[in-house]
Order: C-alpha cells, then sequence, then structure tokens
C-alpha cells in the first residue's frame, strides 16, 4: 500500500480539502505526534535499525555529564530538599538512566530529593521509558507539561526541540508570504506560497522559521526558572538565520518531508536566540549556546573516557574511542550540536560555561 493511504496523509489530505492548504507546522503536528500512526507513536526511530542515532545512544559518556554539570548546580544551589528533575522527549530512556545512576552514585541526596517528570508524547515510548528506569520507578511521573512551581527546576531536553513544528515564512517582491502545503491528485503534497501576510516580526534574510510551541516551552522554562532557580540543558542542532532546516529523516539520512508521512520524522533546527529571548523574557538567563564538544570536554569527559578505558577490553576501548570522537569531533557532532543553559536569575554561571558566555551579558558578546 502506498503511503498516500496512511492515515497521517489521509487526515492531511482530508484537512487541506477542507480549508486549503495548511502551515508546514500543521503537517509536522500530524506527521510527527498527533494520531496513534504518527512517526514518534508508531515507529521505532532510535538506534542503528531505526532512523537516527542520538548522544545518548552513542555514549553513557553523554548523559554521565550532564548528570554531573546538574548536581553541581544543585550541591551550589545549597543542595535544596526537594527539587524536580524534568527531562523533555525522553526517547528510549537512555539519558535519565545515566543521570539517574550517576546521582545515585555521586550525588544519593540529591536524588533523594528528585521527582521525576517525563514528557513524552508516545504512549509505546513511555513505556518503553518505564522498562529501562525500573530501578526509580516509586519516584516517576510522565505529564504534558512541566510540574508547578515550589521547586527548583533540572531541566534536560537532547533532540527535542528539533522535532517541534515550526512554520515557515518566505520574503517575496509582495511582501512576506507563507510556505504552505498542498495537495493534488497529479502531484501529492507539495508546497504552495499562501497570501501576503506581515510577518509576527522583522527577520533577516529572505526566509523565517517560527516554531509556536518551542516559544511555549522556553516561556514556561524560563517562568519556572526565575521562580525557583535550577537548570536547564537544552541539546540541539540549531537552523541558519535565512535558510530552510525542515527536513525530513530516515535511515540515517535525508528523506523527502512530504513523502510517506507517518513513517518519516520531520524535524527542523532549533531557533537558540529565539528560546533565549523567550526564556530571558521571563526572567532566566542563558548561557551559550555552545558546542556540543566544548562542552563535553569543559565537563571532564576526556578524563571519564581514559577512567573507563582503563578497564575496557580491547573491543571496548575501540568504541569508547568511537563514541568520544563522535560526540566531541568537530567534524561529527561537536560543532553541529549546540548546548544552551539557562539558570535562574540568583544561580551561579553553571559548570562548563564561563561567566562571559551569559548571553546578552555587557562584557560579552552573544556567544554562538
Ligand atoms: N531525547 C531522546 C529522544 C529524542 S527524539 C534522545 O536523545 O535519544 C524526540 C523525542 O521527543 C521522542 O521521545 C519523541 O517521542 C518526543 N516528542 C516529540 N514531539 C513531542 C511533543 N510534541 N511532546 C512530547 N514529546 C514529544
Amino acid at each position: 500500500m502506498s503511503r498516500e493511504g496512511s492515515a497521517v496523509a489521509v487526515l492531511a489530505r482530508k484537512v487541506i480539502e477542507a480549508q486549503g492548504p495548511i502551515p508546514i507546522a500543521a503537517l509536522m503536528r500530524l506527521a510527527n505526534t498527533a494520531l496513534p500512526e504518527s512517526y514518534y507513536r508508531a515507529q521505532q526511530p532510535f538506534g542503528t535499525q531505526g532512523d537516527f542515532v542520538t548522544a545518548p545512544e552513542i555514549s553513557q559518556m553523554f548523559g554521565e555529564m550532564l548528570a554531573l554539570a546538574l548536581a553541581d548546580q544543585w550541591q551550589r544551589m545549597g543542595a535544596p530538599a526537594s527539587v524536580d528533575l524534568v527531562e523533555l522527549g525522553p526517547g528510549r530512556g537512555a539519558l535519565m538512566a545515566d543521570v539517574l545512576r550517576i546521582w545515585q552514585r555521586a550525588a544519593p541526596s540529591l536524588l533523594a530529593a528528585a521527582r521525576v517528570t517525563l514528557v513524552e508524547a508516545s504512549e509505546r515510548l513511555r513505556a518503553e521509558q518505564k522498562r529501562a528506569l525500573a530501578a526509580h520507578a516509586d519516584r516517576l511521573a510522565w505529564s504534558d507539561r512541566l510540574p508547578g512551581n515550589g521547586r527548583p527546576l533540572f531541566l534536560i531536553a537532547n533532540e527535542f526541540f528539533d522535532a517541534l513544528p515550526v512554520r515557515q515564512f518566505v520574503r517575496t517582491a509582495e511582501g512576506w508570504r507563507e510556505r504552505l502545503v498542498n495537495w493534488s491528485e497529479a502531484r501529492g503534497f507539495h508546497e504552495v506560497l499562501g497570501p501576503v501576510t506581515r510577518a509576527m516580526e522583522e527577520p533577516e534574510g529572505d526566509l523565517w522559521e517560527h516554531s509556536a510551541e518551542s516559544m511555549d516551552w522556553a516561556s514556561r522554562i524560563g517562568e519556572r526558572l526565575a521562580a525557583d532557580g535550577g537548570l536547564a540543558l537544552i541539546v540541539d542542532y540549531a537552523n541558519r538565520p535565512g535558510e530552510s532546516s525542515f527536513r525530513g529523516i530516515a535511515r540515517h539520512g535525508k528523506a523527502d518531508p512530504l513523502v510517506d508521512l507517518g513513517a518519516v520524522d520531520l524535524s527542523a533546527g532549533v531557533d537558540f536566540p529565539a528560546l533565549t529571548s523567550e526564556a530571558g523574557g521571563q526572567g532566566a538567563i542563558a548561557y551559550g549556546p555552545v558546542g556540543q564538544g566544548s562542552y563535553l570536554r569543559a565537563l571532564g569527559i576526556q578524563t571519564r573516557h581514559a577512567q573507563l578505558a582503563a578497564r575496557a577490553t580491547p573491543g571496548q576501548r575501540r568504541e569508547l574511542d568511537a563514541a568520544l570522537e563522535r560526540l566531541t569531533d568537530a567534524q561529527a557532532m561537536g560543532e553541529e550540536f549546540r548546548v544552551l543553559a539557562l539558570t535562574g536569575p540568583y544561580n551561579p554561571p553553571p559548570a562548563g560555561f564561563a561567566a562571559q558566555e551569559q548571553t546578552g551579558s555587557e562584557e560579552a558578546p552573544q556567544c554562538s
């Protein structure tokens, strides 16, 4: 059966027939999470058998470094007796498992203080997370939103924001027009330009991407940090101002985002300056974004690598070397992936960032 007949494609077509071409964001929502047949709820995205490999699935060292950064912040906040640990889009649960394992070993009173909330759209992945985190079952909860105020917030999000829907606007001679998705018998799904619209702000370049859902998350995270303090670590690849970053990913390569709806991961690069100003508007302080490679090195990943390598078999040692290179090398994930840290207004600069990496501070220009 052709994918044109998939539940996602059928619904997208019906919506377009009823009301005309739809924003890319609407299509992303349908394709990624809205239906039981949507990508994250029906497919197996992760690992060499899946469509892409993420940092925590490459090596435990990634999650261990983030775990130490969070624990360090908690320590320097005076070790508050109860905290929220939240992960957005935990996938198969590998990152959270590494964080909780390190806290158990290196900061048991932090683990004891933590209530864990997992924000996950897919029932199937919630079940996988439950299995991966079975050792900590009594402190886990799943939710669609951040827990309410009152406790310091420690939050991690790896490759979550890139899965959130974006709208695209294109500069034309007549003015800004939205890039929309249409469907016809002859052409299937295809892009068209909508009527001239007033863009919500005047962006640089000839193309502007806007993710309302990302802004909403950034705003809520900023609000919580401003009220309760803590640390949020957001890791993802960035979009480039003026360029389209909307894409499909399947089988470890690029795929046409308008073909095989529901079978392909639809994603877009993250607009870090927009996240920063949204969270900043709520009173949070931003650091970075900096390259994942330099961030992990600043946190001591090379020392951890040497420790693990010292007791590894030759085969394991080769794997550790390859993982370190993949996570940190500028030619691999080290530069493409960026780390943004957000803290409360009265918290110290987080580990891995120098004070002058505070975004928008007077001493330093924005670090990008
Ligand atoms: N952090 C994991 C997985 C990244 S993939 C890792 O690094 O391996 C994106 C994750 O976000 C998946 O778990 C997906 O199901 C989830 N997700 C995507 N869109 C979502 C949404 N709108 N709400 C909640 N979870 C979402």
